[in-house]
């Protein structure tokens, strides 16, 4: 009974109990890689998009020509460009945007659209400004 076992994963991930939800979804699909949904609920259950793009990359390549995989997809990817500097610098006293900026691993920049301010990681290659949403290429 797959779509019970679907949804009884579905609850718990909506529960917020992404550990028992990932385990059940992922029984789900070594028994149906076929099983687009299963795939995307678990994409759900990881914390990050670097994670979340790594399962449906996984997908696509048991899955290929699914539409619904290629749009969830480039969604993360370009979620993933706004992810950066949050991802190397999470919140804390002793990862704060001054002092990164102090040892030259981020850089502010303005938005050459919008002129909204950017917090920048050096080693990033391309962004979403948060204010206006233009992508930008970093050089
Ligand atoms: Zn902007």
């Amino acid at each position: 009974m797959a779509s019970t076992e679907l949804n009884e994963a579905i609850a718990l991930a909506r529960a917020g109990k992404n550990g028992e939800a990932q385990a059940r979804l992922h029984a789900l699909i070594q028994k149906e890689p076929g099983n687009i949904a299963a795939w995307l609920w678990a994409a759900t259950t990881w914390p990050t998009t670097a994670e979340k793009i790594r399962v449906l990359e996984a997908c696509q390549k048991r899955n290929p020509g699914s539409p619904q995989v290629d749009d969830a997809l480039a969604r993360l990817r370009a979620q993933l460009a706004d992810d950066v500097t949050a991802a190397i610098y999470p919140p804390g006293p002793a990862l704060d945007a001054a002092q990164a900026a102090a040892k030259g691993e981020i850089v502010m920049k303005q938005c050459p659209k919008c002129g909204g301010q950017l917090t920048v990681a050096t080693n990033a290659l391309s962004l979403r400004c948060p204010h206006c949403g233009a992508t930008l290429t970093i050089l």
